[in-house]
């Protein structure tokens, strides 16, 4: 989608600290870390927001899940991590292109602000 910041770094027009990438996802870390570890998971293809997804995304949302859980194995994040993805105005969803944070190696706080 035009203008999308998260597009235009899944087709490599801005650079971005990859740690995974495949013809549907990317991870990469994200610019302003909120935790010692902190990636986010975004689908190629360009969907809004969670509130966008639909029984047709069940595979696309296992394969991120599954990155997800193999990127942390290799972070070796056994102590634990929080995914997160935020929606709209009061979820706190600053780009609006379906993102999965991936938060570790800190204790986080429950519940969040
Ligand atoms: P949201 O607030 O939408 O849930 O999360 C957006 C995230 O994207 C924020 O944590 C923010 O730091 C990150 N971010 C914004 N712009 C960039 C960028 O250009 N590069 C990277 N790597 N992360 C970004
Ligand atoms: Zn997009």
């Amino acid at each position: 989608m035009e203008n999308c910041l998260f597009c235009k770094i899944a087709a490599g027009q801005i650079p971005s600290n990859k740690l995974f990438e495949d013809d549907t996802l990317l991870a990469f870390y994200d610019i302003d870390p909120q935790a010692p570890v902190h990636f986010l998971v975004i689908p190629k293809q360009h969907i809004d927001s969670a509130a966008s997804l639909t029984e047709d995304h069940a595979e696309l949302l296992g394969h991120v899940f599954a990155v997800i859980a193999k990127l942390a194995a290799e972070l070796q994040l056994e102590n634990g991590y929080r995914v997160v993805t935020n929606v709209g105005e009061d979820g706190g969803q600053s780009v609006k292109h379906l993102h999965f944070h991936v938060l570790a190696k800190r204790s986080l706080a429950w519940p969040p602000g």
